[in-house]
């Protein structure tokens, strides 16, 4: 059984977690808090480039993954492999979630928010909902899967989650000491990001993070719903 983590962030593709919770995983992993990734599909879709294959999309995005999560602190990546825009909201996929956060014990679990309207990634979306089912019933309740107890899977309560991408942002983490790591963990998805939007994304971002910041006494922040679950 691996070593406790205090936060798992469940993402659904390699760079999401850095542009919805970067700057708080750096600010977590400094404080010497075990951070560790699920990235649940391998992003296999995310080009423009025409000339690109899927493999090798791949096998590139996981290397910047690893790249940006060792950058922040990230204590291990676990890669599901699912192939991107196929997920959908099954009892199997629920189940490999469930056996993650009850391997790891979190006390804390980061995820897209599921209820964003309108135009919102259809893997995000499955992924967060998943999550959320995983966490409350299934990792906690004793009889849920009896195969994952006699494999010495506990079951387990999460504390906490933390939702980004929310239209209901109710909780803000002060991101100005790590905004530039944050970056610097962004710039690692080298293939995502074309030269375009590479000038101007420090610009963009340091404006999105303040208008996330205001009415704090700080400058930058990263903003979620937070769930606390007392029972
Ligand atoms: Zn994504």
């Amino acid at each position: 059984m691996p070593e406790p983590a205090q936060v798992m962030v469940i993402t659904p593709h390699p760079d999401d977690a850095e542009i919805g919770g970067g700057g708080t995983v750096a600010h977590w992993t400094g404080e010497g808090k075990d951070v560790i990734y699920v990235v649940c599909t391998n992003g296999d879709k995310g080009t423009s480039d025409i000339n690109m294959k899927s493999e090798e999309l791949a096998r590139i995005r996981e290397q910047e993954q690893l790249t940006a999560a060792k950058l922040l602190g990230v204590r291990e990546v676990i890669f599901l492999r699912h192939p991107d825009q196929t997920l959908e909201d099954t009892p199997e996929f629920r189940k490999e979630i469930v056996r993650l956060i009850r391997m790891y014990r979190p006390e804390t679990v980061v995820t897209t928010d599921p209820y964003r309207r309108y135009i919102w990634h259809r893997d995000h979306r499955i992924v967060s909902r998943v999550t959320l089912d995983a966490i409350f019933p299934y990792a906690r309740d004793v009889l849920a899967y009896p195969d994952l107890l006699e494999q010495g899977l506990q079951p387990h309560k999460v504390k906490e989650i933390l939702l980004w991408g929310s239209e209901d942002p109710n909780y803000r983490s002060n991101i100005t000491d790590t905004f530039d790591i944050k970056i610097a963990a962004l710039r690692c998805h080298k293939s995502q990001i074309s030269d375009n939007s590479s000038s101007g994304l420090e610009e963009r971002l340091r404006e999105r993070h303040k208008m996330m910041a205001e009415g704090e006494d700080y400058e930058l922040a990263e903003a979620f719903h937070r769930v606390e679950i007392l029972r």
